[in-house]
């Protein structure tokens, strides 16, 4: 058997090494969370590898975050003496790249191409807009986005968009002439990567079977979150279409997911592409993985019996040798500054159990919430990291350091251009600018290129700006990364801009955190492995110098010369690598590096991980599930899947926690607990506040009555606290409260009665009118917030 002589094999379930060791052709693993689909899908890789079946550069593994690639990576290099630069592992977004940096004359793009974000992307959206007076009320700039990005994924085109109304026209048009924008200043958007090298593999045969021949085994992890364009794009490298028909070519596919963990449907991940792949890839087998390996049982029983609501499922089971393990706790909080004062506490304990920090997950439905849990670590003084969020490469003074060096490496780069024309502010007011714009259109050119066009003072700043930037450019023949960006730094005028400022500490402390993150690219990641055209000398390395096996034959194309524009061995300046590098990297890892912190991150984020302790906060309806997605069934089960993927990162402890007051986007919110609650296994649950305290539905205006003539309590409507559904409803509650006194005549402080709750004391007040609440303390029911219109409160 395979499995007899590798050590790669030993640990491995059965069900886990078939799928391991299958034969070549395309399959499906299809399994629950933690059941070891990755660990089983870098395995293979390593086997293959191994075995000598495969030549790393013949390898293409698709993963489905730059940090799952890292580690898919470091595991392969610690399981293997290889090197792993030939190999292409990566995000869609990290290998399209990849391929376009190869291939850019036959892509049709600069040499030097620069990627948007989707900050950057909407700014250039809007600025198109303006440009040619769309009318942002009815067509807002993000919806926009989201109408270019949606077309692009599903493969489209602008001429290929169907026309239905005079809407879908103006919106093609303004999509055609993003295009253009885009194309003339030498930029790529995201899903503008995927289409473009799906389109150079569609359209030119000698690439297109190259690839085909290359990559002899292509993997897929989280294969349940593709969407059409991703799809397709693997279909091209993989097999060829006779007559219409797809026909699978001579790669061996293998798709790896999981069906209740699909949760990108927002944007546009079709879990149809499982059923598809199985039937258009002929897949002849299908591996079932049903161990879990990641959690005790209380964790998982907690996960199974949740998902088991869901109506929509292709059905596997789960389940652990290991034992019950510790009860999920259940924790509610009477704000959400008190559910993070309570997390930091109960953190501290987990530190002092002897728990390591980055061992501690913070999990959170919406971005919103992760500030009052920052400003609590922060003022406890415990080291954490936000995932995801603002990352440090999207910060504005990043943004702004990053706008001068893609100016100097590109000045056609006209976002970049406006970003920094005026900043620091050096006079330039929006009236000059318009008149560049318009000068800048008429001859047809980019903004850099125009300013000799205007005249006056208008023109005399706007040169003096160009000149600068000229002349920076001209510095930098020569120099290293690092001393590019320190002289930008300098010569910008960014860091004595924020120096000025009160606040503008951290904003420096970020700007220097930029020299350093350049010199570890330079250094660590040996500048821009995947913004680098493949070295062709590379694929040429023998199989013993890569710590394979020379007895064994190579079964690899990959000898083969690339096709010719790739041969001409041109690489990116370290500074376009840099500019790539932080267009596609997080760069979570830039501040608080290596540091042991808590790990902050949605729900999103977090999939494919795994921690020891998770904490799930904000378990409310209206926020987890969220409002957008409570109103219909497929909205609702995709909240449901994204709360088993939260339940299932936790290896030994799991914590969720709901709040009854919530502060979000400057609005306090009342809310009932999560209808999930109702949906886990009491014997799996450990509730550290009474499980039924809060308001009662008499007390409060909104109150149960509001929650169960909807049905959103679910279970606990009735007894729960009451609530509305944030802002909209507290706007216009359904039953209307009864007019109260303008004035209440309350304080803070002053002591009152209820007639249910007894005597208590003022904490705060909150709102005016109909809106006016309280936040009061009784003694014996606990802190209670109360809307003053509907609860009967006497002084005494
Ligand atoms: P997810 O669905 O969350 O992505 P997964 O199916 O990819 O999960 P892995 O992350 O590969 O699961 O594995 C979960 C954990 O179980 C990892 O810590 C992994 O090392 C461990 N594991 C997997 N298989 C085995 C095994 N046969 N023996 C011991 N540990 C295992
Ligand atoms: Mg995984």
């Amino acid at each position: 058997s395979p499995a007899a002589a590798s050590p790669l094999l030993a640990n491995l379930n059965p069900e886990q090494l078939a799928a391991v060791t299958l034969p070549e052709g395309n399959a499906l693993i299809l399994a629950g969370a933690g059941s070891g689909k990755t660990r089983v899908l870098t395995t293979r890789i390593a086997w293959l590898l191994q075995t000598g079946q495969v030549s790393p550069g013949g390898v293409l593994a698709v993963t489905f975050t730059n940090k799952a690639a890292k580690e898919m990576v470091t595991r392969l290099t610690a399981m293997l003496p290889i090197n792993a630069r030939g190999m292409w592992i990566g995000t869609f977004h990290g290998l399209c790249n990849r391929f376009l940096r190869a291939h850019w004359k036959l892509a049709n793009l600069p040499s030097t191409f620069q990627i948007l974000d989707t900050q950057d992307q909407l700014s250039a959206i809007k600025r198109l807009m303006k440009q040619f007076n769309v009318d942002d009320e009815r067509f807002p700039a993000k919806q926009t986005q989201w109408f270019i990005a949606g077309a692009k994924e599903d493969g489209r085109r602008p001429r290929d968009v169907e026309v239905r109304s005079e809407e879908d026209r103006k919106k093609v048009e303004i999509y055609q002439l993003y295009e253009e924008q885009c194309q003339r200043e030498g930029v790529v958007d995201f899903s503008e990567l995927m289409l473009r090298s799906y389109e150079l593999l569609r359209d030119n045969d000698v690439i297109r079977e190259h690839y085909q021949r290359r990559f002899r085994h292509i993997l897929i992890d989280e294969f349940q979150d593709t969407n059409r364009l991703q799809y397709a794009w693997i279909k091209m490298l993989s097999g060829v279409t006779v007559e219409g028909r797809f026909v699978p070519g001579g790669s061996s596919v293998i798709a790896v997911g999981d069906d209740d963990q699909s949760i990108y449907a927002f944007r546009g991940a079709r879990v149809g592409n499982m059923a598809d792949f199985v039937r258009e890839f002929e897949v002849q087998r299908q591996i079932k993985l049903e161990q879990n390996y990641r959690s005790f049982s209380n964790i998982l029983d907690s996960a199974n019996a949740l998902i088991g609501h869901n109506t929509k499922r292709l059905g596997k089971n789960l389940r652990t040798d290991q034992g019950p393990g510790e009860p999920v706790r259940v924790y509610e909080s009477t704000s959400d500054f008190a559910e993070a004062q309570w997390m930091v506490e109960e953190m501290r304990q987990l530190v002092r159990e002897g728990i390591d920090r980055k061992e501690i997950a913070v999990l959170y439905r919406s971005n919103a919430q992760s500030r009052v849990i920052e400003t609590a670590l922060f003022n406890a003084a415990v080291p954490y990291r936000v995932y995801g969020g603002l990352r440090f490469f999207e910060r504005a003074e990043i943004k702004h350091a990053l706008g001068y060096l893609r100016l100097l490496e590109n000045k056609d780069d006209d976002t970049s251009f406006l970003r920094i024309v005026n900043f620091p502010p050096r006079g330039i007011g929006a009236r000059s600018i318009e008149l560049l714009q318009d000068a800048a259109r008429a001859a047809g050119h980019s903004l850099h290129d125009a300013v000799s066009a205007v005249g006056g003072k208008a023109g005399a700043n706007l040169s003096a700006f160009v000149a600068k930037i000229d002349v920076l450019r001209e510095q930098t023949v020569g120099i290293s990364l690092r001393e590019i960006i320190e002289l930008v730094l300098d010569h910008s005028g960014l860091i004595e801009h924020y120096k000025a400022d009160r606040e503008g500490a951290d904003r420096v402390e970020n700007l220097e955190e930029l020299v350093n993150a350049a010199e570890s690219f330079v250094t660590q990641e040996g500048f821009g492995r995947d913004a680098v055209a493949l070295p062709v000398d590379e694929l040429r390395q023998s199989p013993a110098s890569q710590g394979l096996d020379p007895s064994r034959p190579m079964i690899d194309e990959a000898l083969e010369p690339l096709a010719p524009d790739a041969e001409t061995g041109e690489t990116l300046s370290p500074l376009a690598a840099f500019l790539t590098h932080a267009a596609l990297e997080s760069g979570d890892n830039q501040a608080q590096a290596g540091q042991d912190a808590v790990q902050l991150m949605t729900v999103h984020a977090a999939k494919g991980l795994e921690f020891d302790c998770v904490f799930i906060t904000g378990m409310e309806e209206g926020l987890f599930p969220h409002e957008n997605s409570m109103s219909d069934h497929d909205g609702l089960e995709e909240e449901r899947r994204l709360m088993y993927v939260a339940i299932t990162r936790a290896r030994q402890r799991l914590y969720m926690s709901h709040s009854q007051t919530r502060m979000l986007h400057g609005q306090t919110r009342y809310n009932l607990k999560s209808r999930f609650y109702d949906e886990l296994p009491e014997a799996a649950l450990k509730w550290l506040t009474p499980k039924n305290q809060g308001f009662a539905p008499s007390a409060f205006g909104y109150g149960g009555g509001y929650a169960t003539s909807r049905g959103a309590g679910g279970g606990s409507g009735g007894s729960g606290y009451g609530g509305g559904f944030g802002k909209e409803s507290f706007a216009s509650p359904p039953v209307p409260p009864q007019k109260a006194a303008p004035s209440h005549g309350l304080r803070s402080g002053m002591q009152v009665f209820h007639n249910k709750f007894g005597e208590g004391t003022v904490l705060a007040l909150e709102g005016g009118g109909d809106d006016a609440r309280a936040q009061i303390n009784f003694p014996r029911h606990g802190v209670k917030w109360l809307a003053l219109s509907v609860a009967k409160l006497t002084p005494v």
